[in-house]
């Protein structure tokens, strides 16, 4: 019998964590022919989250959890589940019920019966979300695609199920500050979106501040791509032509007026001139440094998503190259 594994992390969640617990039982006994594993990851909770887990685990033997040191985050404990995981499916999903459970029948569906390597959810709307951030989130969506081309969609979640495909590729991104949202959409494979209204949660607060929210958005931007680098090469050229047309400018005013050019703007200009130049190099430095970046995540070159192939002794398959 088939698997499905369903990733729970969470940070202190004591408020919420026995509505999930029904809620996903429920869901489970309604999906027929297929077993479940839930594994809870507490990431350093505070609170009673962990002694609630380990009680769930003991009265019934689908709950397992793993426990961190302390508050690792989120993407840490994405990653630990997704390692653990011995699901044919793997499902990531919040403790606090704002991902509904209901939808991991039509995620199932979708992987086993529609043939896709992974169905996602995003929520269609926001309401109920304070207007700054739902303004922020729509930005970052916006700009993180135009920057890093990879295709975030609006609303996206971390709402989703793999097949045991999508699952080793993703774990074979080994770089250590992870962005599973890039990720995911970095690793490609055939992917299906299902949508959902936006719910609040049960208990409990939100975990995330804007600040914080703030910094991942960077982090996600800076992680799948280099053009940032490229600011300072750019911001470089316009001080130089800036500097230049007007250096040129005042030397033909000079000549054809007679007149003498004050010091103090040939002083600006040639700083002008020579914090341009800087800058631009600074730039240059930063694409070398850019491809450092690269190479160290030690990315795959690409990920298979089928193949048919001559194996025999004289044609081996790459290993270093297999998901
Ligand atoms: N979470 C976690 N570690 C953290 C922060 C959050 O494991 O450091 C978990 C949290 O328990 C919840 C999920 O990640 O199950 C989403 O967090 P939250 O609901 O606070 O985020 P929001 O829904 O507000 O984006
Ligand atoms: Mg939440």
């Amino acid at each position: 019998m088939e698997t499905i594994t369903v990733v729970v992390p969470c940070y202190n969640e004591e408020d919420v964590l026995k509505s999930f617990y029904n809620e996903m039982i429920k869901v489970a006994s309604e999906i027929e022919n297929v077993d479940f594993e839930i594994l809870f990851i507490d990431d350093g909770s505070k609170d009673k989250t962990l002694s609630i887990i380990k009680n769930y685990s003991m009265i019934d033997s689908r709950v397992k959890y793993i426990s961190f040191s302390r508050n690792f985050g989120k993407e840490a404990a994405i990653y630990a589940g997704l390692k653990a995981a011995i699901g044919d499916y793997v499902v990531i999903i919040d403790a606090d019920l704002q991902h509904p459970p209901r939808l991991i029948k039509d995620m199932y569906y979708g992987i086993a019966k529609e043939g896709y390597d992974s169905v996602a959810a995003y929520r269609k709307d926001r309401t109920g979300e304070s207007k700054i951030r739902a303004f922020f989130s729509r930005a970052f969506f916006k700009l993180a695609s135009k920057i890093t081309k990879l295709e975030f969609r609006e609303g996206e979640e971390d709402y989703r199920m793999m097949n045991r495909k999508f699952v080793d590729a993703v774990l074979s991104i080994k770089e250590k500050n992870r962005f599973t949202k890039g990720i995911f959409q970095w690793v490609g494979f055939n992917v299906k979106w299902i949508e959902h209204e936006n719910i609040n949660r049960v208990a409990g607060n939100s975990k995330w501040s804007i600040f914080k929210l703030f910094t991942y958005s960077l982090d996600g931007i800076i992680g799948f791509s280099t053009v940032p680098l490229i600011i300072s090469s750019f911001l470089g050229l316009i001080l130089c032509l800036i500097s230049t047309i007007l250096g040129i400018y005042l030397i033909i005013k000079g000549i054809s007026t007679n007149s003498v050019i004050s010091s103090s703007l040939i002083s600006i200009l040639v700083t002008l001139l020579i914090s341009g130049v800087q800058l631009f190099l600074f730039g240059i430095l930063g694409q070398y440094l850019g491809k450092v970046y690269l190479e160290i995540k030690e990315r795959p070159l690409y990920i298979i998503k089928d193949q048919k192939i001559l194996v025999n002794k004289d044609i081996e398959i790459n290993e270093e190259f297999k998901v």
